[in-house]
This record gives structure tokens, C-alpha cells and sequence, in this order.
């Protein structure tokens, strides 16, 4: 019983200190920094627009700095006087993903796109690095920051009503999922609240979703399209809607997305949200997600339930893709001397730090894929786009096909990880 006492007491002070270490250099809201991401193929240059003040911080209080690695980018806040790390996390943008596309070689183009952070309550400096082409981070971007700048913009460019649709617990130790109404138009918020609660039902009926159900929070915000749908510009389709999505990004039927992620952000911020989901309204099929930006995918097709749980593995997990026949628009996607960030892909570079601890003893590396070994983990040539040099941890997974319903094991593991990490 007295040691029990004791346990408690060691665990509340563990709670007062880090939430101390919180409140010392942050408030509980959320800083947001504007920018334009813009170059070619080899180039890139960030252009500072804004900083933004938005009312709720959906993160963790606990876990500030990156564990993981993942992502072509990381952000960094430092403290200005001291230069101590105060928070980091990796992410993603589609200007990196268009940076492999055929036309990235033939002009320069711009993308809007915002970082968020904890609101620092003393002078800072914002960092974002970059992968070179070994994969190794480098900084890119430096801008320095003061909460007594009265330029630091204090309204909400798109205030909308948030709604429970699954709520948990407190916004700090639960993984907050915010999803946004795309193509819906005001006369369709109920079917876009029926949606939602549809999509969670789906959702928690996939493991390892379905055994951490109390870990997550969500909640949808109701910002209505002036029309229904979204744009299919091969087509002639064009739509008036909240955050400008359309199929054929990059020129690819069924890869819809937005550019103007700076909208994806106005609306998001009327929630807590540590990850960003958008359902577009149309029966086509399709959807999109990079990690630690958003995920998209549609409402009404009949594979809706697998889409949504394929695409947050990319933008919550930072999954990648382990199929390699479909048509993509990139041009060597992965570089075969580099080990990709991804944790379920490998180009053998450094098979150690992926999924080896999961393999069956004696498996062979590579696997040659066979029946019998169907279910089994091992090391099988083809995934990230790829038929050859890179490697995936299953015959088939979620990430791959949508033939059968589960994740392999090296998805299953990166997903609970980063359902700990965000619950903390
Ligand atoms: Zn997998």
C-alpha cells in the first residue's frame, strides 16, 4: 500500500514537472507560421508570409521533441537566448512529392503551406531542415519570432462551429483528429455530421485502431462549400469548394488533393487536432495524404472505409505506399543508396533499423514470395513505386492492396508507436 502511495506520488510530481516544463516556454495555444515552398526539381526557397495566433493547442504537452525522424522536413522551435530545443516535429509537404514529377524539371512553381507549434511566451527562433539528397537533414529556412510582435495575426480567417463526434478525454494526452467537410454545402452538414460518425464506426473496426479507441478524440468542423463536390479538371468539372481539392493532382485520376493547405489550416483551427483529415463529398474514387500535413479521401465509394485507414498510415504514421504496379506521376521516388525514413519500406541500406526484430527466425533476406509464407513477415522485393531495390515487410498489408483488412506487422508497430507518443 506504502509503495503504492509512494508510485502515485512519484507519478503526480512526473506530471507537475513536465507540464511545468510546458508552461515555462509555451502557452496553451497554437502558433502558426505562413509560407510560400516554392523551386524546381533541385531547388527549393521558403518565403516567409505570416504569423498566426490560433486558439487551441491539441498536442502533447510531454513529448515536444521528435522521436521518430520521419519526413523530407523537420520544424524546430528554439529558444532565442539560450538556442535550447524547445519542440521539433517531422512532416511532410506535396511540393516535396511534386519535386519528383516530370514537370518539376521544366519550371518553377509555388505552394502555400503553414507549420504549427506550441505559442512560445519568450522570443524564438523557427527552423525548418531539409532532407539533401542523402537523406540527411540540413536547415533550410530560419525566422526568428517574438510574442510581442504586433503584427502576429489574432483572427481567425475561417471561424466555424466544431462538434464532438468521439471524444475521450483532454485534448493533450489523446490523439485529435480534426476532420473537415470538403465539396459539403450548408444544406449538407447533416450528412456530413452522419458521415463522420459513419467514418469513426469504420475506423475503430481496424487493429491496431480498434484496441487504442479510448487514446483518440474526434471531432469534425463544419465549414460549408458554396457547391457540392470537388474539381475533375480533366473533365471540365469545376467546384466552389471550402479547401479547393481536385482530382488529378499531378495528373493522376484518383490522387485528390489540395495545394491550398493554408485553407486546410483555417478551418482545422477551429479544433484541437494533432492530425488533419478531409472527406471530400463524391462517389469517385480517390484520396491522398502525406505525413504530418493531411489526409483526404471521399465519402460515398464503396472501398471509403479502407481508403480513409490507408491514407492516415501515410499521414499520421508516415507510412508509404508498399505497392509498385499502379501508375504514379514520380520519377524515382526513393534513391536506392539512400535507407528511406519510412518504416515500412527498406532499400537494405539499414535493414537493422526497420522491421528485423519481426521477421520469423531463419526468414531469408530477401523473401522470396511463396504461399507458404503468404501471411508471414520477411523482406519481399517491390513497394514505394518501385518493382525493384525496394523492399516490403508483407506479401500484402493495408499499405499495399485493399484485398485484405489488416496491417503487417511493421505498420502495426509505427502506428501503436505513434498512438503512445501523441498520448502522453
Ligand atoms: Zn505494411
Amino acid at each position: 500500500m506504502k509503495n503504492r502511495v509512494s508510485l502515485i506520488v512519484v507519478l503526480l510530481l512526473q506530471a507537475i514537472l513536465v507540464n511545468a516544463q510546458f508552461d515555462e516556454w509555451f502557452y496553451n495555444k497554437t502558433l502558426r507560421m505562413d509560407y510560400q515552398h516554392s523551386g524546381t526539381a533541385k531547388t527549393e526557397v521558403f518565403s516567409f508570409q505570416e504569423w498566426i495566433e490560433e486558439p487551441f493547442w491539441g498536442g502533447s504537452q510531454v513529448n515536444l521533441i521528435d522521436t521518430f525522424g520521419y519526413g523530407q522536413y523537420q520544424l524546430q522551435v528554439l529558444d532565442k537566448s539560450t538556442n535550447k530545443l524547445l519542440y521539433s516535429r517531422g512532416f511532410s509537404t506535396l511540393f516535396s512529392e511534386w519535386q519528383t514529377t516530370a514537370e518539376a524539371g521544366k519550371i518553377n512553381r509555388s505552394f502555400p503551406e503553414a507549420v504549427v507549434m506550441p505559442y512560445p511566451k519568450k522570443d524564438a527562433v523557427v527552423i525548418i531542415l531539409s532532407r539533401n539528397k542523402k537523406g540527411v537533414f540540413e536547415e533550410s529556412f530560419k525566422q526568428e519570432f517574438s510574442p510581442s510582435d504586433y503584427f502576429i495575426r489574432k483572427e481567425l480567417k475561417r471561424k466555424a462551429t466544431a462538434f464532438d463526434i468521439e471524444v475521450h478525454g483532454d485534448a493533450s494526452n489523446k490523439v485529435d483528429i480534426v476532420i473537415i467537410p470538403e465539396g459539403y454545402t450548408s444544406e449538407q452538414m447533416d450528412l456530413f455530421k452522419s458521415d463522420c460518425s459513419r467514418f469513426a464506426e469504420e475506423f475503430f473496426k481496424f487493429s491496431p485502431y480498434k484496441e487504442y479507441r479510448e487514446s483518440f478524440n474526434l471531432r469534425g468542423v463544419l465549414v460549408p462549400s458554396e457547391e457540392s463536390g470537388t474539381d475533375i479538371p480533366k473533365e471540365g468539372i469545376w467546384r466552389n469548394t471550402a479547401v479547393n481539392s481536385r482530382f488529378y493532382t499531378f495528373d493522376l485520376d484518383r490522387y485528390v488533393m489540395t495545394h491550398d493547405f493554408q485553407s486546410v489550416r483555417d478551418a482545422a483551427a477551429n479544433a484541437p487536432y494533432d492530425q488533419i483529415y478531409i472527406l471530400v463529398n463524391t462517389e469517385r474514387y480517390g484520396g491522398g495524404a502525406i505525413y504530418n500535413f493531411y489526409s483526404m479521401s471521399v465519402n460515398s465509394n464503396p472501398y471509403a472505409g479502407k481508403i480513409f485507414i490507408h491514407e492516415l498510415g501515410h499521414g499520421f504514421a508516415g507510412l508509404a505506399d508498399e505497392y509498385y504496379t499502379s501508375a504514379v506521376a514520380y520519377n524515382d521516388f526513393y534513391q536506392m543508396d539512400v535507407e528511406p525514413w519510412e518504416p515500412n519500406i527498406t532499400t537494405l541500406v539499414d535493414f537493422d533499423a526497420k522491421w528485423k526484430h519481426l521477421l520469423p527466425q531463419g526468414q531469408a533476406i530477401p523473401t522470396i514470395p511463396t504461399k507458404e509464407n503468404q501471411d508471414q513477415m520477411g523482406v519481399f522485393e517491390g513497394g514505394g513505386y518501385s518493382a525493384k531495390g525496394v523492399y516490403r515487410p508483407r506479401q500484402d498489408c493495408l499499405m499495399h492492396t485493399f484485398k485484405g483488412s489488416t496491417f503487417c506487422g511493421a505498420c502495426d508497430e509505427a502506428i501503436v508507436k505513434m498512438i503512445m507518443f501523441y498520448s502522453k
